[in-house]
């Protein structure tokens, strides 16, 4: 039961009577990829204007039946969520500060026009969920139980307004160690004809528009050998924002830690966690506006040595190289910087209960 304050949600459970056999699960678990396969149950909770939020649900995972004129399909009124279910050594499942995951749902949810759902209740429906699902928590080396909260608009209606039927549902799908054989330092591209997101718009939420929006910058990052998009700010193309789906932080010869301040930036709670754990060991953490020129120019000379990139997927990827029109930015680490591991290090053992939490970051499911 999640208390949401003036009245309490309890999760009504059906199971799913097409669970798969443990057989067919642990075939799945022993290479799971990321975000091919699901879990046998979902989370629902659902919202009408008149009614609040109601009928909140573990049940069978499924297709969804929308009506043709549900307005998520034509005005892209949705939010989502990403983080994920480890498990430890003794076997427990924890989740990584999923009340800031909800939290940021809710600033998502405003500037979206949709309800905003209490963190009570998004942090028991992962715990619902992911009780029901526990076998599905894989647990070998750096493998994780990814979990998509999300939100969308369902009410048929044409009419372009904020919509008065809304659900939310969390799916979870297991995910494989991101990389296999340790962090490989990636390559970034440099997107001048594209922006991401504008002073005043939705950059700060995490919502579908603005991953439709990355994807063609995106692929021309393929299409350059690159795995990566950078954004720079809109107006100027001067400042860093962020990568399609990654924060992006700069470290100095000092052990000074550089990262972009944006209100079009997405608040990445892995880039705050790592900041927190530099400042732990006394390291100084300069959030403001950081321009392309002073990244180049600070390789240059020797006073940026690192960087990285990271976000709750691949946690922190070494930055190789910033490629973009007639310009190379090379790291002088080519990539894997010692900070930069440290720290990774450092919050995956956090993580992975292979070390203390001295921020109460974990929430056991
Ligand atoms: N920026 C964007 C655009 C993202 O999609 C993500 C992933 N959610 C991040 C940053 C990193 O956020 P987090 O560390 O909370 O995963």
């Amino acid at each position: 039961t999640a208390s949401t304050g003036d009245f309490a949600l309890e999760f009504a459970s059906t199971p799913s009577p097409e669970r798969r056999a443990a057989a067919e699960r642990e075939e799945i678990l022993a290479d799971p990829g990321f975000g091919k396969h699901f879990t046998d149950h979902m989370a629902t909770v659902e919202w009408t204007l008149d009614g609040g939020w109601h009928d909140a649900a573990v049940h069978a995972y499924g297709p969804l039946s929308l009506d043709p004129s549900a307005s998520v399909f034509h005005y892209a009124q949705e939010i989502f969520e990403g983080l994920k279910a480890y498990r430890h050594a003794d076997g427990s499942v924890w989740s990584f500060r999923p009340d800031a995951n909800a939290r940021r749902f809710q600033r998502s949810a405003r500037r979206l026009a949709l309800p905003e759902l209490p963190v009570e209740v998004f942090v028991e429906s992962i715990r619902q969920l992911v009780r029901t699902d526990v076998d599905w928590v894989p647990s070998a080396p750096e493998t994780s139980l990814y979990l998509r909260p999300f939100m969308i608009a369902t009410e048929s209606f044409l009419g372009v307004r904020a919509a008065q039927a809304v659900a939310y549902h969390c799916i979870a799908s297991p995910a494989g160690a991101y990389f296999t054989s340790g962090p490989q330092p990636v390559s970034i591209w440099l997107s001048t004809h594209y922006a991401r997101a504008a002073r005043g718009g939705t950059g700060a939420a995490k919502t579908g528009g603005n991953y439709a929006a990355s994807l063609l910058p995106q692929q021309e990052a393929y299409e350059q050998g690159c795995q990566q998009v950078m954004f720079l700010d809109s107006e100027e193309g001067r400042y860093l924002e962020e990568l399609g789906g990654m924060n992006v932080v700069l470290v100095k010869a000092d052990g000074t830690l550089v990262t972009p301040d944006s209100e079009s930036i997405l608040e990445g709670i892995t880039r705050d966690s790592i900041l927190q754990l530099a400042e732990d060991r006394g390291l100084r953490v300069e959030r403001r506006r950081v321009t392309l020129d002073e990244w180049r120019d600070g390789v240059a000379d020797g006073s940026i040595t690192e960087a990285f990139a990271c976000g709750t997927a691949a946690v922190v990827t070494p930055i190789a190289e910033l490629r973009g029109e007639g310009f190379t930015i090379t790291l002088p680490t080519a990539g894997a910087g010692e900070l930069t591991m440290s720290l990774r290090e450092e919050l995956t053992d956090i993580q992975y209960g292979r070390r203390p939490d001295p921020h109460g970051w974990m929430t056991q499911l």
